[in-house]
């Protein structure tokens, strides 16, 4: 595979496998929000995505990355990402982020999104809104000849429009081949950061996390799950997409 600036290009046939990828992430996604609802426990959400792993022949990609040992990431409320699976059932109003990665015929799919489960908050729901709109936001910004760094203004801007807090300790990336290549995609512009010209055929997860508090991250026991320092609601969407020259294309929609 062609490099350039230290980023893989995928060509059209790779993209296609990873669109396949992608789509059946999409799908699992679909099939998961399906189920999403007060009484339902994470961990049965985590039985359904292995089963329809099965069904579509692909591999989870989380499950045993540098030992994650879920198919899914399930994070609750103040929870930011790489939550476990539990056996506890969700309750109304909750808000719960999941994230779901594939390996098919040796690329991968990466995804996320944030559910409410019944009737959520007026500030759940607009933290929800505002980081849904953050990534589409950064995703406009996916145009060969752009800087890498205008998708994270972008994503900052209505961040801070919206008066929610970045969580920094957490990027996208590039992905293909492997689930995370470079170039790292902070969800703010780094101070002093140099110009990286997106080309045709680079492929990014790009995957605002945002909070309603802080933008502290305390990593929990189990060495994975991260929560906000102050315990405030927490939301995540990523979508994997390709730089084409006709503009951006979102590779993690089932339709
Ligand atoms: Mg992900
Ligand atoms: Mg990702």
């Amino acid at each position: 595979m062609k490099k350039l600036s230290g980023i893989f290009i995928k060509n059209d046939l790779e993209i296609g496998i990873l669109r396949e990828a992608n789509t059946i992430v999409s799908r699992i996604l679909d099939k998961i929000e399906e189920k999403v609802a007060p009484g339902t426990a994470t961990m049965e959400l985590e039985e359904l995505a292995n089963d329809l792993c099965g069904h579509y022949g692909v591999k989870p990609a989380f499950k045993g990355y540098q030992g994650f040992p879920y198919t899914l990431c399930c994070s609750v409320n103040e929870v930011i990402v790489h939550g476990f699976p539990s056996i506890e059932k969700l309750v109304e109003g909750d808000i719960l982020s999941i994230d779901m990665g594939v390996l098919h015929k040796g690329f991968f799919g990466d995804s996320a999104r944030t559910f409410p489960v019944g009737k959520v908050s007026d500030e759940a729901r607009r933290l929800m809104d505002a980081t849904r709109q953050a990534l589409y936001k950064g995703i406009e910004q996916a145009l060969p000849g752009n800087n890498l760094y205008d998708i994270s203004a972008a994503i900052e801007e209505h961040a801070r429009a919206n008066e929610c807090s970045i969580i920094r300790r957490f990027v996208g990336h590039g992905i293909g081949a492997s689930l995370h290549e470079k170039p790292e995609l902070p969800n703010f512009v780094p101070k002093g950061a140099k110009r990286i010209v997106l080309k045709k055929g680079m492929v990014l997860a790009i995957e605002p996390m945002l909070s309603l508090g802080s933008d502290q991250v305390v990593i929990m026991p189990d060495r994975w799950t991260a929560r906000t320092r102050d315990n405030s609601l927490s939301a995540h969407y990523e979508h994997t997409v390709a730089i084409t020259k006709d503009g951006p294309e979102i590779l993690s929609t089932s339709n």
